[in-house]
């Protein structure tokens, strides 16, 4: 028997009960791990554990892989029509969105973050994700292709197999269900391995795919350590492909993994060092909501985060003393309070992480404009952080620090900005503030990234996110995604 962990909320913005089984999902059920182990996960509120949670081992893996290949054969992949994959995609959305309020409160639990975000962002995002690759099940067709009078040929797009889905803790629900989804409306089966400092969202989700239709098998969840579970995942043969979001460290080992063993084919979402550029010409305002969201939004926990800011001399004083007055101005705490606008970090583990770099900056003689220590001693809060007078070598300005710490750097030309924001072995995201469209565009296109945010921040569910250099390959969401779960066959007819 599998263990069920029940919560009572009774705050604010939420009041409920919400319960979750705390097993492994595997073939269609919970289940208990063969070596009957666990993992606590811990509220980044209170610094208190909230539940244990069943933690699998590469026996587990070999389980749940084998479910995953024996439904593919049997019971999905190409037997199952696009249309009707679809159709259980959106009732997967149903039922997601029915329980939205539950499955926002026990992400926001896990993780700290705040309420309003999961229940007007993160859960809702989900279900659109849902609906959005619902759509494409039936629409990811091929070509016809002609050769000569003799001869037509065409092709396919076929589903890969079985897929390993691995996600970080920043965003559990959205990193792992944007991957579920992709990988169900193409026809592939998944083995789903959380992080596990947040696994409990995507447990309460386990709970729909049964109710939605999928057969068993399907979908699998199994929660553990990146070392064992996710190492499993990785070198595992009946795997045909590998999705994952973490940092760039561990992407390396999962490729180096998939060449050793069965060159499974493999999408990396990975770190950045995002740089956003404002220009003399840019609205001050806007320039300035746009980058105090871009940094610490989810307390600075988020791969785009646009950590170093680079700012034109002419602008540089009003938009550091703005900036600066709005950091000051967040208020952090509990986010079930409904008076906050920053939780925690996720886990001691980070506050421990981000607060080394903000000691690393001071001992480099970089300058704290505000924040620059933890908040309290209970919980794992550190308030917004600003540096000012860096230099380029500086491991703040180098290296991902993934908190709520940024530093404000002082450019002349387009060009110093250019070279300085692209000097760094990251490449995922860039944001760029100037009211001259001709300058905004030239800078997003010289600026190597995956992405590019004009004047605000991104969005949308049909829009291809990934980064390049060593922030990854591949890209997630939009039709783009599709290519990375289905392969291309050619049929030549000869008539
Ligand atoms: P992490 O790399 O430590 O862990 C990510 C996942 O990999 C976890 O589930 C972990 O258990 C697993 N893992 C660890 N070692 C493994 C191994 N040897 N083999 C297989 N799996 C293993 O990252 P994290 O600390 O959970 O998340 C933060 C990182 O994620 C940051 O670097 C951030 O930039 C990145 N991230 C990237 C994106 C993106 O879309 N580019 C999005 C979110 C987070």
């Amino acid at each position: 028997m599998t263990a069920t962990y029940t919560h009572t909320f009774d705050t604010p913005v939420y009041k409920g009960t919400v319960s979750v089984n705390t097993g492994l999902f595997i073939n269609g059920k919970f289940v208990e791990p063969v070596l009957k182990q666990s993992i606590e996960t811990v509220n980044p509120v209170t610094g208190e554990v909230i539940a244990k949670v069943s933690a699998g081992t590469s026996e587990d893996v070999d389980i749940a892989v084998a479910a995953a290949k024996k439904a593919f054969k049997s019971s999905w992949g190409l037997k199952v029509p696009g249309h009707q994959r679809g159709r259980m995609l959106g009732k997967l959305a149903d039922l997601i969105e029915e329980h939205k309020d539950e499955l926002a409160a026990l992400e926001s639990l896990d993780t700290g973050k705040l309420f309003l975000h999961t229940s007007k962002f993160e859960v809702p995002t989900a279900v659109q994700v849902s609906r959005y690759f619902a759509g494409w099940a039936d629409k990811n067709y091929g070509q016809t292709i002609e050769t000569d009078e003799s001869k037509f040929a065409y092709t396919r797009h076929e589903p890969i197999g079985v897929v390993a889905a691995i996600a970080p803790w920043n965003y559990p629900l959205l990193t792992s269900f944007i991957k579920v989804v992709t990988a169900l409306a193409t026809g592939n089966t998944v083995v789903v391995k959380p992080s596990e400092v947040t696994p409990l969202s995507i447990l309460k989700v386990a709970e729909y795919f049964n109710a939605a239709g999928f057969p068993p098998g399907v979908v699998n969840i199994v929660n553990g350590y990146g070392q064992t579970v996710g190492q499993a995942l990785a070198d595992h043969r009946d795997i045909g492909k590998l999705t994952f979001t973490g940092s760039t460290l561990v992407g390396r080992k999962i490729m180096e993994s998939a060449a050793k063993t069965n060159l499974k084919r493999v999408t990396l979402e990975l770190g950045g060092k995002s740089p956003t550029l404002v220009f003399d010409d840019a609205d001050l305002q806007r320039a300035v909501t746009g980058t105090v969201l871009n940094i610490f939004h989810n307390s600075g926990q988020m791969c785009t985060a646009g950590s170093r800011i680079y700012v034109q001399e002419g602008i540089y004083d009003r938009f550091v003393e703005a900036f600066a007055a709005a950091a000051r101005g967040i208020k952090v705490g509990n986010g079930f309070d409904g008076n906050c606008d920053q939780g925690p970090l996720v886990s001691e583990i980070q506050m421990k992480r981000v607060l080394g770099y903000v000691e690393s900056g001071k001992a480099e003689g970089a300058k704290v404009l505000t924040g620059g220590s933890r908040q309290g001693d209970k919980g794992f809060f550190v308030p917004p952080t600003i540096f000012v007078n860096t230099t380029p070598d500086m491991k703040i300005v180098r290296e991902e620090i993934f908190g709520p710490v940024c530093m404000i750097i002082k450019f002349k030309t387009e060009e110093e900005a250019i070279e300085h924001a692209n000097d760094t072995e990251y490449g995922l995201s860039c944001q760029v503030f100037s009211q001259d469209i001709s300058r905004a565009l030239r800078v997003a296109h010289a600026l190597e990234a995956g992405q590019a945010l004009i004047n605000g921040i991104g969005g949308g569910v049909g829009v291809p996110f990934g980064g390049i250099k060593q922030s990854g390959f591949g890209k997630e969401l939009g039709q783009h995604a599709l290519e990375a779960f289905t392969t291309v066959k050619a049929v030549h007819v000869n008539l």
